[in-house]
Parts: C-alpha cells; sequence; structure tokens
C-alpha cells in the first residue's frame, strides 16, 4: 500500500458509525465479512463504532485484526447515579480504543453542547481512548455564511483547557450537517476549506505542531463512489460514514479509495 500523505504522519482513519443500527448477531455477521476484505490493509486505521450491546461481541471478532472498536457516546463522570449513561473507563474496560464525541445528531437530539463535549474530550483523553470530535455547521448556517464562525466556535470550545500532550490523540470530524444521511455531499474543496479553518482554530487552541498532526476526517454521505475524490484532498485525513458502512462490501470499497 502506498502512503497518502508521505511528507505528513497523519495516518488516515476511516471510522464507520452504524448510529442505532445492528444487534450483536448481525454485528458479529457484519464482522465475518468484513475481515476478509480489509485484511492487511494497513495504510488506514479502520475503525467501527457500533451500539453499546454489540461492543463486547465486535471487540471480540475483531480481537488480532486491524479493525478498532468505539463507542458512539459516552459520560463525563468515571460512574455515578447517571441512569442510561456509561463511562470512558467502560468503554476502555469492554476493549474500546476509540469513541465518537459530539455528533450532530446528540447535539441536535439530545441537548449536547460545546461544553459537554468539552467534558466528554477531557475523560476520554484521561481514559485513553482516541475521541473522534464532531464538528460542523446546519444548512441555515451556511446560507448565511456562517460556516467559519460556526467551526471556529465548535472546535476552541470543543479544545478548550485541554493540555496539549494529550491533544494529539484527538481526531477531528468535519461533518456539516446539511450532508449527514441526506446523499448531499461536500464537494472536496469545500471541505477542504473547512478543514484548514479547524486545523487553524486547531493551531490557534493547542499550538501549530499539534495542529499539522492532527487528523481532520470529512463525514457526510461518504460513499464508494465520491470516496477517492474526497480522501485525494491532501487537507482530508480519512472519513466518518454513516449510512455507507452498514453493508461489509460498500464499507469496505471506501477503505480501499484509491490514493493518488
Ligand atoms: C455520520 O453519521 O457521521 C454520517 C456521516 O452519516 P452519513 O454517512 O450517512 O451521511
Amino acid at each position: 500500500m502506498t502512503t497518502r500523505h508521505p511528507e505528513l504522519s497523519r495516518k488516515p482513519v476511516i471510522a464507520a458509525n452504524w448510529k442505532m443500527y445492528k444487534n450483536p448477531k448481525q454485528a458479529k455477521e457484519f464482522i465475518t465479512a468484513f475481515l476478509p476484505l480489509v485484511h492487511g490493509h494497513n495504510r488506514d486505521e479502520i475503525v467501527l463504532c457500533p451500539p453499546f450491546v454489540d461492543l463486547a461481541v465486535a471487540v471480540e471478532a475483531t480481537h488480532g485484526s486491524n479493525v478498532h472498536i468505539g463507542g458512539q457516546n459516552m459520560h463525563w463522570q468515571e460512574e455515578g447515579a447517571f441512569t442510561g449513561e456509561i463511562s470512558a473507563a467502560m468503554l476502555a474496560a469492554v476493549g474500546c480504543t476509540y469513541v465518537i464525541l459530539g455528533h450532530s445528531e446528540r447535539r441536535q437530539f439530545f441537548g449536547e453542547t460545546d461544553e459537554s463535549v468539552n467534558r466528554k474530550l477531557q475523560a476520554a483523553l484521561h481514559a485513553k481512548l482516541t475521541p473522534i470530535f464532531c464538528v460542523g455547521e446546519l444548512l441555515a448556517e451556511r446560507e448565511a455564511n456562517k460556516t467559519e464562525e460556526v467551526l471556529v466556535r465548535q472546535t476552541a470550545r470543543g479544545l478548550a483547557n485541554i493540555a496539549p500532550e494529550s491533544a494529539r490523540r484527538i481526531v477531528v470530524a468535519y461533518e456539516p450537517v446539511w450532508a449527514i444521511g441526506t446523499g448531499r455531499t461536500a464537494t472536496p474543496e469545500m471541505a477542504a476549506e473547512a478543514h484548514l479553518v479547524i486545523r487553524s482554530q486547531v493551531a490557534s487552541s493547542l499550538g501549530r505542531e499539534i495542529a499539522e498532526g492532527m487528523r481532520i476526517l470529512y463525514g457526510g454521505s461518504v460513499k464508494p463512489e465520491n470516496a477517492t475524490s474526497l480522501l485525494n484532498q491532501p487537507e482530508i485525513d480519512g472519513a466518518l460514514v454513516g449510512g455507507a458502512s452498514l453493508d461489509p462490501q460498500s464499507f469496505a470499497k471506501i477503505v480501499q479509495y484509491t490514493s493518488r
């Protein structure tokens, strides 16, 4: 496999967000079909984020493979009277190494704020998880020319009070909300432009060196047909994939996007 960004040490991440799809049996069936399709693929880090009830099965089924498992959310406290929640330490204990934080569906439907995302980021780093920190503008914000303002605000607030050393592990996902699950995709140029805004804010928050090394993924209707053009943008360091990650063949095709 060729290295996509020989000049940078940003190993791309291709992550699947299964949202509220697949039970443990279906997760196991997916993994059984998927692993042979990506066997030996080390150019990119491959991550599956299934629902909580599938995590133990998914960790066991991917043991010893090149596929990592992550949660889709967590609470910032280690433990406590928080009915329905699970902690970073619990995700780590079950064998997760990643966690998605601040997904727009959590912001939109479950009251997630920049402040709660910031607390969760700190807790995830403390538990040695790799957070996939999601930011992105609504359609109305893009149409009102507020994309840059929104991305700067979400990135700055999400990264507040995070020690630069521990921040190296953070992966950012730029997910324009209007492109999630809609079939509408940002053009590679639009995505690259947004990534530059985010990287520049990461530099202001955490310093230029950390910003240069930070993986920034694109998410929003990524499919086998558009993966190559998006992922060939030097500013795009991987993808967070919803709908097209539910089928093993389709997700494997995205993982195998063609590099320049
Ligand atoms: C997502 O859920 O993070 C996502 C990008 O979904 P989709 O690929 O379906 O747009």
